[in-house]
């Protein structure tokens, strides 16, 4: 089965999906621009499952993903995956953004999940190229495979990235 997948322009803390994907830090515990905005609204049992976590199993590594209840969220998963900070090796960052994604849909996967909604992981504080970082991302979601899966949705933050979206998923069709 190929999921549908949709562009949306907006704030991730407001999507109404089964799991939320965080552009998390390797500590897990918050951190700025979208990772800031879902423990805001989520509230404080994300952040205690997060410590949990970290008691458990140490910091989460670049391109792997852990998963917490949502808190007050609408969603019922939030994935915090680590995406890498951008050091002009393209292929060591591309393979680890790639991880990302991956890892993100296993574990949706792994929990039912039908649908999920994916930030632009490391494209903000961690500066990864938006298009290059696009194109990976979905590369990856299109060579899924899935049984459980039904829609994943881009959700854009900012115009420019919602543009690269929409202009790689037209050329596509
Ligand atoms: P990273 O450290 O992985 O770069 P950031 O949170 O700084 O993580 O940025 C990742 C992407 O998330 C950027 O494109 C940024 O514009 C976007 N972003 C920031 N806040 C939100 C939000 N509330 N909803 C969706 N996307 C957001």
């Amino acid at each position: 089965m190929k999921p549908v997948i949709e562009v949306l322009k907006g704030d991730l803390t407001k999507v109404q999906a089964d799991a939320i994907v965080n552009a998390a830090n390797s500590s897990l515990l918050g951190g700025g621009g979208v990772d800031g905005a879902i423990h805001r609204a989520g509230g404080k049992q994300i952040l205690d499952e997060c410590i949990e976590i970290r008691n458990r199993q140490g910091k989460c590594k670049t391109g792997e993903a852990v998963v917490t209840s949502a808190g007050n969220l609408p969603a019922k998963y939030v994935i915090h995956t680590v995406g890498p900070v951008w050091n002009n090796n393209e292929e060591k960052s591309s393979t680890l953004l790639a991880n990302c994604y991956i890892n993100s849909l296993k574990l949706a996967e792994s929990l039912d999940v039908k649908t999920i909604a994916f930030p632009n992981i490391s494209t903000g504080i961690y500066h990864f190229p938006k298009e290059l970082a696009a194109k990976i991302a979905i590369q990856e979601v299109q060579k899924f495979n899935t049984e459980k899966i039904e829609k994943i949705i881009f959700v854009c933050f900012d115009e420019e990235n919602e543009t690269i979206y929409d202009k790689l998923l037209k050329e596509k069709q």
